[in-house]
């Protein structure tokens, strides 16, 4: 019967997947998710749920895109395969399409995941060092608080401590500062002032260690996973005169700001900044399938191939850039064009912030923030401490939200204290109707909690 395939379900995963992240148990089983459609999530028996973290923060045009389906089974059918080594007609349409929406020129080199982009930009930007005469620049700085992936060079960059003591060394060579918290500034420094201070942090770090020593610094334009961290416009602007100070290369981590979350095509492109590598993955096809970017400016690329002996890129991976990837991807970006969906981005977002407004008045909600259809809600013990909420308190709440109907996430740095931010970033093809429903879930769950 269906009760009993259900069950088994359940237990045979038990018996024989291990999950990322989360440790699941008998009482805690995870769900098992069988379709969706839009917004919305199907499991195994039924139920069904607004996805208010589009997967993980990606599925930006929803989920159920039948054009998506049909141009990978086209793509598959015509021509399933062909190693990065050569071309292919998506791979050079997409490359095009991506330079259009970036508005500068980019070279377009294709791999798989983020953790892959990232570490194509620290190779890349290390090895242009050595071919621009500066072989001893080799160091990264990054920010606590910021995720860049699970491999050792990306984790390395990782500033969450938990994800890395247990496997190190890391890549050597990886540096932190501290990222602008608004929220969390001193007392009576302006938000301004603040930003300023913390994008010095970078000069410092730059001067200490060196300069000579310093190939690149690594940013998302806000901080995803760590929290949702929109930093004041000037921080990114000073961040891009110390790189331009120094000749670090700025390297800009777009895995989850870009195709449309901010608001934007790029995040960064609310900030005055010029980067020299942008890294791209899971909404460059809105998750459909694996695929990711590292783009390089063109001026940093003819350090590259410049007919001298080894002065190529070595890198290779066998599925980067295929080609049904690269067709959805094309399909996925027509959609978002088509359906206006960077600007339904802005319009939901800043209707979302208007309606949840009223919660800064909720006893334990500390801060709501956001930009384009991402936001954050920060929770607390105390609102004048501002003492982060308890993993109790923050997990009744997601709890509650789930029983209502609706999954959002939880982001933060669990060792540092601050894993007590609510994040939510739904599908950006949400009808009014979704949106609607998500409001009215979070309204229900905190007026219950207050
Ligand atoms: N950069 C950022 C900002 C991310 O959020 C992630 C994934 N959560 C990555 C890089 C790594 O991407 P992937 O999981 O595809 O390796």
């Amino acid at each position: 019967t269906a009760k009993e395939t259900t069950k088994s379900l359940v237990e045979k995963d038990r018996e024989n997947v291990w999950h990322h992240i989360s440790a699941y148990n008998e009482k805690n089983p995870p769900m098992v998710w069988e379709s969706a459609e839009g917004a919305w999530i199907t499991d195994h028996q039924g139920n069904r749920y607004l996805d208010g973290m589009s997967g993980l923060w990606s599925v930006n045009v929803g989920y159920g895109r039948k054009e998506l389906a049909q141009a990978a089974f086209e793509q598959l059918k015509k021509l399933p395969y062909v190693p990065m080594t050569q071309s292919h007609e998506p791979a050079i349409e997409l490359a095009e399409k991506l330079n259009e929406l970036l508005g500068e020129e980019y070279k377009i080199f294709y791999s798989n995941s983020g953790s892959d982009a990232n570490e194509v930009a620290f190779k890349l930007a290390r090895q242009y060092h050595q071919q621009n005469g500066e072989p001893s620049r080799y160091k990264f700085i990054s920010r606590y608080r910021a995720y860049h992936g699970s491999s050792m060079g990306a984790l390395a960059a990782t500033g969450q401590a938990l994800r890395k003591y247990k496997y190190e060394p890391l890549a050597p060579g990886f540096l932190h500062v501290a990222p602008p918290d608004n929220y969390r500034r001193p007392a009576g420094q302006s938000v301004e002032e603040y930003n300023i201070q913390r994008a010095q942090e970078f000069e410092e770090k730059i001067i200490w260690e060196q300069k000579e020593t310093i190939a690149g610094i690594i940013m998302e334009p806000v901080i995803t996973g760590g929290g949702i961290l929109i930093p004041h416009p000037i921080y990114l602007e000073k961040v891009q005169e110390i790189c331009n100070r120094h000749d670090v290369l700025l390297i800009v981590d777009e895995v989850i700001c870009g195709f449309g979350r901010t608001g934007k095509a790029f995040g960064h492109q609310h900030f005055k900044v010029k980067p020299d590598i942008i890294t791209m993955a899971k909404g460059l096809t809105s998750s459909y399938l694996p695929l990711s970017v590292t783009a390089i400016r063109k001026d940093i690329y003819e350090k590259f191939d410049t007919g001298e002996e080894n002065s190529h890129f070595r890198h290779v991976n066998t599925f980067g850039g295929n080609p049904a990837a690269c067709a959805v991807a094309l399909k996925n970006l027509e959609i978002m064009e088509r359906e206006n969906l960077f600007e339904r981005s802005v319009e939901l977002g800043e209707r979302l912030l208007n309606e949840l407004a009223e919660l800064k008045d909720h006893p334990f909600v500390g801060d709501i923030r956001g930009l384009g259809f991402l936001l954050g809600i920060e929770l607390v013990e105390d609102k004048e401490t501002r003492e982060p909420a308890s993993n109790a308190r923050v997990a009744k709440i997601i709890g509650e939200c789930k029983a209502n109907g609706l999954i959002i996430g939880r982001n933060g740095d669990t060792v540092a204290g601050y894993n007590n931010i609510l994040a939510l970033s739904p599908p950006l093809s949400c009808t009014d109707e979704d949106f609607d429903f998500i409001v009215a879930v979070i309204k229900k769950v905190f007026k219950e909690n207050e």
